[in-house]
């Protein structure tokens, strides 16, 4: 498994549980930078499959009770979590998070090397050789969990399709308002998305076109967003905004002889979507299932993702349809 995050975490509990032996090797400490993500209701499915849901609510997470946006009119409306049969959405605190799916995968079997960076992964008879810090290691499946980046999509056999170029410029406001909701806000330029998290800051992520200088706007483009600017009280510097990508692309294919792609590394979503750990989680279970089945079990999980995929794309030209407001913006006449 190249790669600890929830997808890795995910495929490797489900494969040592089904007895495979396996190794998750994963690049962070689990302390790194990390965003802070809105999971849905649902997210409890998946969880409880992996049998870390019990462990998952005493993680200190913050529950959710839903989300305001201001989108298709400068006038913010609520959607509440209140009637959903799976009660609250939550704010994870991902390296907590990360690091709890990993503990789960070791329990079930799998042993699990953090810091610990893959160099490089090369096909050899009946496998692969994967290159860990100057030491190699054989394996006869690779999983390539490594993300949007997808670091060995390409050694591995695939190719990257890239659908837009969106970033995230991410900051953190020292202190949070009382309302737990995320915050989604549209302006001509991109969109806002903030939201509390579980150590009392604010996230504030704004999502934009990738070009030069963004960092700098910072100030002009929280400016724009009347809503997101009152509620963000503690000051972000521009110095300390980071840009991430955030952009739509997937895998081609997402499985071929010996490796298969699972959570971002074979689809990864626009943030809007709010599709992305959900998907993580959901992918490296059938995966895994897929793995432990055979080369059928393969084959159905790749038609499965190609099949979820082309949904996504349909529902997010709606989504970005259903905001008008500025029909001439570069931006929004991208995505439409
Ligand atoms: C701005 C922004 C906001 C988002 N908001 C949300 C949200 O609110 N809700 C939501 O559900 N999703 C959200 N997402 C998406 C979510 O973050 C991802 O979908 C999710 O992290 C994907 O999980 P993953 O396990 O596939 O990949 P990752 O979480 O990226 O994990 C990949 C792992 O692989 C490791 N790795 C990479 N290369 C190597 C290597 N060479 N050797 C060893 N290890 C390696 C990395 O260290 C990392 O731990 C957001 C994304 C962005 C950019």
């Amino acid at each position: 498994m190249v790669g600890g995050g929830p997808a890795g975490g995910a495929a490797a509990t489900v494969l040592a549980a089904g007895g495979a032996g396996v190794v998750v090797v994963e690049r962070s400490c689990y302390d790194g930078f990390r965003v802070g993500e809105t999971l849905p209701p649902d997210v409890r499915l998946p969880l409880e499959r992996l049998g870390a849901w019990d462990r998952f609510e005493a993680g200190g997470h913050l529950p959710s009770p839903g989300i305001i946006s201001a989108w298709g009119s400068p006038e913010p409306y609520a959607n509440d979590f209140i009637l959903n049969p799976y009660g609250c959405g939550w704010r994870v605190d991902r390296n907590r998070f990360d690091a709890m799916l990993a503990a789960g995968a070791e329990e079930a079997g799998a042993v699990v090397l953090s810091g610990s960076p893959v160099e490089a992964c090369r096909r050899v008879a009946g496998g692969w050789e994967v290159t860990v810090a100057g030491s190699v290691l054989t394996a006869g499946h690779v999983v390539n969990a490594t993300g949007r980046s997808s670091t060995f999509g390409r050694s591995l056999g695939g190719r990257r399709v890239v659908y837009d170029r969106l970033v995230a410029l991410v900051g953190f406001a020292s202190s949070a308002p009382a309302d737990r909701r995320a915050l989604i806000e549209a302006t001509a330029e991109g969109w806002w998305y903030s939201a509390p998290l579980p150590d009392g800051r604010l996230v504030l992520a704004f999502q934009t076109d990738a070009g030069p200088g963004l960092r700098a706007r910072w100030p002009e483009f929280l400016a724009a967003a009347r809503v997101t600017a009152a509620r963000a009280a503690g000051a972000v510097a521009a110095g300390e905004v980071r840009v991430v990508p955030a952009g739509t692309s997937r895998a081609e294919p997402v499985a071929g002889d010996g490796w298969l792609a699972v959570g971002d590394a074979a689809a990864a979503h626009d943030p809007l979507a709010g599709l992305g750990i959900h998907w993580a989680l959901e992918s490296g279970i059938a995966a895994a299932e897929a793995v432990l089945a055979g080369s059928a079990g393969v084959e159905a999980y790749a038609t499965d993702a190609a099949r979820r995929f082309d949904r996504y794309l349909a529902t997010r030209v709606d989504y970005y349809r259903a905001e008008d407001r500025w029909p001439d913006a570069p931006f929004w006449r991208r995505r439409r």
